[in-house]
């Protein structure tokens, strides 16, 4: 039985903090772990400047619904869920994720939760355990489950490593140059392609 993971952003719907710094207006929160490589200290900048333009979860979430995933992730998705049972691995919150989830039909979703406080204020973020994307494909391999991945990024690539097989969708060229092992995919056709020729592999 084989399970696919997939990220979520840069996968299915477009990134998400880049997308609210367009929607708004406010440039510092272009900011990503490739201008910051610190996590903690990207994520303290992010929720102080929210704080600073007084958004709340609300706002941000009003955002978000307006993005809409990525043009024909919702078919792909569809379309790997007739072959497999799909995990969405990622590193957003719940919180965030929630409007983009409901307009892909609620698959299952496993990544972080944001603290918000009595007002709706973003108080406060949890990850709810490192390298979970690694994590995850450990926990199913446990469940003697063949997991095959696909992601864009640097922070997939563990997950894609511990995978039976590993796919890298639209990654940026450092990824490309980097991980020379992982095939590289440019549209949902070929990622559907590439996770069904690694099913008969794996
Ligand atoms: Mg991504």
């Amino acid at each position: 039985m084989q399970i696919a993971c997939l990220d979520l952003e840069g996968v299915l719907v477009p990134e998400i903090w880049i997308n609210v710094a367009e929607r708004t207006g406010i440039e510092e929160l272009r900011a990503t772990t490739r201008d910051i490589p610190d996590y903690d200290v990207l994520m303290r900048q992010r929720l102080r400047i929210l704080d600073e333009h007084r958004l709340k979860l609300a706002d941000i979430q009003a955002v978000i619904a307006g993005m809409g995933p990525l043009p024909g992730a919702h078919d792909f998705l569809n379309q790997l869920r007739e072959k497999f049972q799909v995990i969405i691995l990622s590193d957003t919150f719940y919180d965030f994720a929630a409007p983009l989830m409901k307009q892909l039909g609620h698959p299952t979703l496993l990544c972080h939760r944001l603290h918000i406080d009595g007002d709706g204020r973003v108080a406060d973020y949890h990850l709810r355990m490192p390298d979970q994307k690694r994590e995850g494909v450990k926990a199913l391999h446990h469940l003697k489950f063949k997991v095959i991945a696909a992601g864009d990024s640097y922070n997939d690539t563990s997950m894609l490593a511990e995978a039976d097989a590993g796919i890298l969708f639209c990654p940026p060229q450092n990824v490309i140059d980097e991980f020379p092992q992982f095939p590289v995919t440019t549209s949902y056709e070929e990622l559907l392609s590439a996770f069904i020729d690694a099913s008969v592999r794996v």
